[in-house]
């Protein structure tokens, strides 16, 4: 009899599908294999076992698998770990599997380069010009080369490669694919502090245990933690092992590579989204065979394929960036200690300011805690004190009070830099008619058009409509009345340019720098000391290291607090506050920090203001618990989603009416989306909390399996652990 064997086919379904297996061809779980699936050929993965409903279906009508690829099996971990991530996020088996797939170029054929080397035995090589003497020395090294960059090199015109082959004195030849370089343990080892030293102690212990466990190191921004994170990964090179760090996307600079080259000799492999598709393929290949010895990138990195993982670092573990929100909606950090988990092996979360959810699991013993107290350079903390906005008004139409002024003037009076931070891209967050009150809105969002002066357009932060900016108001016909309300970082930029003529201005914001590469050579720039007034958005708080900032000025503390609905709102504030600010003053005078804020007595700003992480934390930690709110409780949203708001409203009701009763889960709502409609689609939200101990997966399972089919354009979406609430 022909076997039968379940595959699961990266799409939205939560099964397997069944397939016969032709005569001759085996296969294992794990493999990769093209099977039909409705009119088309699809890849898939040979799965252990069968996942959801199965239809009985008699064996005529079922397909057989059309062949096997060849490459790298989805490894056994890999398979546990997408069946738990699409238990707890509720999200199909499939979606996870596309996800881990990260990389359709993995699973074409790789192309053969060709180019061309010199050829063996041209004993009596005859007169030759003098552009083939050059290409000639220059292949007498015997690598393969392609053409051009054999022209390039010996600086002649590919023609006279052409002669040369048609000479037999070069051959074309195959190139044979790049190797990663390897990084090496030993390579550069460093001299550290004591406390650097008992640090890397505990971190290697967790290493040579070879066992599950989660370690917080827990320091200030400049103490140390990534130099003494590195032991444990060239601990784990010298077992053998492959170790992935993972960073928020925009933290991948320049320098950090350079310092990772530095302390093992050889790059990481790299993945993020600014890689090409081929890359991507060979990354990809390259951590299920274990040619990866160290893969750097953002959240995607923790779902590649690896074979020998043997150590998980999430650094800055409490950026919101880790978050995914859409397709598969999953918490990377949290993923990784699952991930962690299973593999048995170690997971290290690295931050100055460390998540309410960390912070509780290191006091509850769940979690290691190592703490580097101090800078390395041992450089205080920088002074922090806040502008009362109420006291010192900016002028009329200018985003900078006196005090700030003047102390960015003393700041480059002494040649040191200065930075301002307003988390707000763009020029102005809205555009109004000074003559009818009109606003300029989104037409498919209810959300306010923002101006970006220096392209001249509108933009929809939440949809990328755009429109060129209007000389007239679109309501009311009248020319000339449209004015900016509030300040953007661009706006920001024109009032220091007016106020500071002499300075050298970078403008650090995501949507004026066209990609990573740029986004390095601007910081590059700024490390260099070719700027001395940095302007920036939230990009600026991470992983950068400026030698010469010493001043930094928080334009609007009080943005962030503004978020009613999100409990992390405090949190956030507190962090990116006490990062950005955490900038100045690294490399050996004590820097300052300054804090435009309206409301000074607010407890979030007292304590950055204080330098008071235990103060904030405390108070933070107990609103948690007593409001079940995470990690003392679970939460999950629903959101459902419509053009026509009618439906959605009435769909929201229904959604609302079938709630399972369960007596210690809340559902609130439903309510309208604070961001009421985004695409055109109107959106209503619920929000489910239960206590820790409460399944609340199951929950959420029954609730959506007693649910009308969401017909038409109708959505609901399921997000376990939200990280938005807009
Ligand atoms: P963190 O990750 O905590 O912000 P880093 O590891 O980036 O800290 O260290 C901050 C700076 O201090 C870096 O420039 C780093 O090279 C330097 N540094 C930290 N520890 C040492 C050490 N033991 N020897 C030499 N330089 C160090
Ligand atoms: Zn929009």
């Amino acid at each position: 009899m022909r076997g039968r064997v379940p595959v699961l086919i990266p799409v939205a379904l939560d099964q397997t599908y069944d397939y016969l297996l032709p005569e001759g061809l085996q296969v294992a779980p794990g493999d990769f294999v093209l099977v039909p699936f409705g009119a088309q050929t699809r890849l898939g993965v040979v799965w252990d076992q069968l996942l959801g409903p199965q239809p009985d279906k008699p064996p005529k009508k079922m397909k057989a698998i059309v062949e096997r690829l060849d490459v790298p099996a989805l490894p056994e971990l890999s398979r546990r770990f997408a069946e738990w991530i699409s238990r707890y996020t509720l999200a199909p088996a499939g979606m996870v599997l596309r996800m881990m797939m990260g990389a359709s170029s993995a699973f074409e054929p790789v192309k053969p380069r060709f180019g061309v080397a010199i050829a063996d035995g041209s004993a009596d090589p005859p007169r030759l010009t003098p552009a083939r003497k050059r290409v000639l020395e220059v292949a007498a090294d015997g690598l393969p080369r392609a053409k051009s960059a054999l022209a390039a090199e010996a600086a002649c015109s590919s023609g006279v490669i052409d002669g040369l082959i048609e000479a037999g004195l070069l051959v074309e030849v195959v190139i044979p694919e790049r190797r990663y370089p390897v990084p090496r343990a030993d390579h550069d080892e460093n001299q550290f502090t004591e406390a650097q030293a008992e640090a890397v102690h505990h971190l290697r212990a967790a290493v040579d245990s070879q066992a599950y466990s989660v370690t917080l190191l827990d320091g200030v921004t400049g103490s140390g933690k990534t130099e003494v994170y590195f032991e444990a990964v060239a601990r784990t090179l010298a077992v053998g092992r492959q170790a992935v760090i993972m960073l928020p996307e925009i933290a991948l600079t320049s320098q950090f590579m350079n310092r990772f080259q530095r302390r093992f000799g050889a790059p990481p492999v790299e993945w993020h989204s600014a890689l090409s598709g081929p890359e991507r393929g060979r990354a990809w290949r390259a951590a299920a065979t274990g040619e990866a010895r160290v893969v750097v990138g953002a959240r995607s990195a923790l779902f590649l394929p690896y074979q020998y993982l043997g150590l998980i670092i999430v650094d800055e573990e409490h950026d919101p960036g880790f978050k995914q929100e859409d397709r598969v909606h999953y918490q990377a950090r949290d993923m990784a200690v699952v991930r962690g988990s299973l593999g048995k092996i170690p997971v290290l979360l690295a931050s100055a300011t460390p998540s309410i959810e960390t912070h509780v699991n290191a006091r509850t013993g769940r979690y290691r805690h190592v703490v580097l107290p101090g800078r390395f350079s041992g450089v205080e903390m920088p002074e922090v004190s806040a502008i009362d906005l109420r006291r010192d008004p900016p002028e009329r139409g200018k985003w900078l009070a006196a005090p700030l002024v003047t102390a960015v003037e003393e700041t480059l009076a002494k040649g040191q830099q200065a930075l301002l931070f307003l988390n707000r891209r763009g020029y102005a967050p809205l555009t109004l008619c000074r003559s009818c009150g009109h606003r300029l809105e989104c037409p498919q969002c209810s959300a306010w058009l923002v101006e970006h002066r220096f392209r001249n357009r509108l933009n929809c932060h939440h949809c990328g409509f755009t429109l060129p900016l209007p000389e007239k108001c679109p309501k009311c016909g009248e020319p000339g009345q449209m004015v900016a309300c509030g300040p953007g970082v661009e706006r920001i930029a024109e009032e220091v340019a007016a106020r500071f003529p002499e300075a050298k201005l970078a403008l650090l914001s995501s949507d004026l720098i066209p990609g990573l590469a740029e986004m390095r050579e601007v910081i590059r720039g700024i490390e260099a000391g070719e700027a001395n007034l940095i302007i920036g958005t939230q990009i600026v708080a991470k992983g950068h290291n400026f030698p010469d900032l010493c001043l930094v000025g928080i334009v609007d503390g009080d943005l962030g607090l503004a978020q009613g609905a999100d409990p992390r709102a405090g949190e956030r504030t507190f962090q990116l506050l006490h990062q950005v600010t955490g900038r100045a003053g690294r490399a050996s005078v004590q820097g300052r920090g300054l804090v435009q804020t309206y409301n000074p007595e607010h407890p979030v700003m007292e304590a950055i203001i204080r330098g008071d992480r235990e103060m904030f934390l405390e108070r933070e930690i107990r609103q948690r618990q007593m409001g079940v709110l995470p990690p003392f409780g679970r939460l999950a949203a629903l959101i459902i989603s419509a053009r026509d708001a009618r439906l959605a409203e009435q769909f929201a009701r229904e959604v609302a009416r079938r709630a399972p009763p369960a007596e210690r889960i809340d559902v609130l709502g439903p309510a309208e989306a604070p961001i009421a409609i985004v695409r055109g689609r109107h959106r209503w939200r619920l929000l489910v909390r239960a206590p820790r101990e409460i399944d609340l997966q199951a929950y959420l399972r029954a609730w959506v399996s007693f649910l009308p089919e969401a017909k038409g354009d109708l959505r609901l979406v399921v997000d376990v652990d939200p990280y938005s609430f807009l």
